[in-house]
This record gives C-alpha cells, structure tokens and sequence, in this order.
C-alpha cells in the first residue's frame, strides 16, 4: 500500500484504475490509499482504516478456527467473561 498524491494523477501506474473507492464505491479524490497486489485499488483514507481493521479482525477470527490452540484460547476466554458477567449479575 501506498499513497497516491495529486501530483501522480497521470502517472503511468494509475492507467486504467478507476477513480472509486473500492470500499465504499465513491468517488475518489486525490490524496487516496493505493494498494496494488493482484490488481490495483484506490481508497479513501477512513475506508482504508475502516478496511484494514475489518482485515485483521477477520484474520484472527480465521486464525482461531484454523488452531486448536488458539480455540482452545477462546474458549478459556469467553469462559472467563461467562463466569465475570456471572459474578458481575449474582
Ligand atoms: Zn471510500
């Protein structure tokens, strides 16, 4: 990822890159996030943070289905906010 500056508009790496947010499909004005992997995206700054959040969370939630240990993590965790609330109620 990087940022694409209004100075860089006609910059050969932006030919063919629509100028709409990938996130939010709004239009784009420059200074946006630029990500270019497989293919090439722009963002606006609050939808790349919006984004990149959503990204990790949704990482670690694959991350905790895919490990037993870290289910096993989970587990003990909502336990112990079960047994807190519990606590917390009685
Ligand atoms: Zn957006």
């Amino acid at each position: 990822m990087s940022v694409v500056y209004p100075a860089d508009r006609r910059a050969w790496w932006l030919d063919g890159v629509a100028l709409a947010c990938v996130e939010c499909g709004e239009p784009i004005e420059l200074p946006a996030v630029y990500w270019h992997g497989a293919t090439r995206l722009l963002l606006h700054a609050d939808c790349a943070q919006h984004l990149g959040i959503a990204l990790l969370q949704d990482a670690r939630e694959c991350d905790l289905a895919a490990s037993p240990h870290w289910r096993r993590r989970a587990v003990a965790t909502v336990k112990h906010r079960l047994v807190t609330e519990e606590a917390v109620v009685a």
